[in-house]
């Protein structure tokens, strides 16, 4: 059996990952990787949906004893994703879609050169900070936090497979998408020259 294609969506807090990633478990046969945090559940989030949370200790052995794929500190929190999973899916033949920050999506490249690694950029800053203001999650400091680490993932970009704007939402979903059903074809092709 084929293996199942790793997807990894980017892009600074606020571009629109989540809204753009529930769009496609709609609408695509993929399953989306619940990650581990050791920040506060926010109001509206659902504990073993949103992500599974846990103390900075228990983050700490979780990462020391293998059980996750990559992990990083945001902002003073850790995520990490776990691993066995993840696994388990794509020997199944199972498509997953991470949505994770990039010094994550460049270890699990790293990891696993296969993945396809998507980032998401706003149409401009003052969109982006209009999103992060009227979505209402974070206070003011926080979102001026997550301001600035955006320059520094802007700089990663370069790093990723593709690079898709989301200004219109649907162009935007229709866009990962496309990028989806090409990466399917080709995996397709080179396992049938393969096997050949
Ligand atoms: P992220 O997961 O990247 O932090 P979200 O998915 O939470 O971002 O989106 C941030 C805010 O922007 C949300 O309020 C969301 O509804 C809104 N949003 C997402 N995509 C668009 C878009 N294309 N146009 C306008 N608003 C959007
Ligand atoms: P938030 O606090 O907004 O939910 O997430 C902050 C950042 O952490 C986002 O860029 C999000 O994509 C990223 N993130 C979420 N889960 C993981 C994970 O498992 N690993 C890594 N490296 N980043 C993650």
């Amino acid at each position: 059996m084929n293996k199942g294609i790793l997807y990894v969506i980017s892009g600074p807090s606020g571009t629109g990952k989540g809204t753009i990633c529930a769009e496609i478990i709609e609408r695509r046969d993929i399953h989306l990787s619940v990650s581990t945090t050791s920040r506060s559940k926010r109001v509206g989030e659902i504990a073993g949906v949103t992500y599974n949370y846990t103390t900075p200790e228990r983050f700490k052995s979780m990462a020391d004893n293998g059980e996750l794929l990559e992990w990083a500190v945001y902002n003073g929190n850790y995520y990490g994703t776990p691993k066995a999973q993840i696994e388990d899916m794509l020997d199944e033949g199972k498509d997953v879609l991470l949505e994770i920050e990039p010094q994550g999506a460049l270890k699990v490249k790293e990891i696993l050169p296969e993945t396809v690694l998507i980032f998401v950029i706003p149409p401009s800053m003052k969109i982006l900070r209009d999103r992060l203001v009227s979505r209402g999650r974070e206070d003011e400091e926080e979102i001026n936090d997550r301001i600035s680490s955006a320059k520094w993932e802007f700089m990663q970009a370069f790093k990723y497979n593709y690079i898709v704007e989301n200004d219109d939402l649907g162009v935007c979903v229709a866009r990962v998408m496309q990028i989806m059903d090409q990466c399917t074809a080709e995996r397709k092709k080179i396992y049938q020259l393969l096997n050949s």
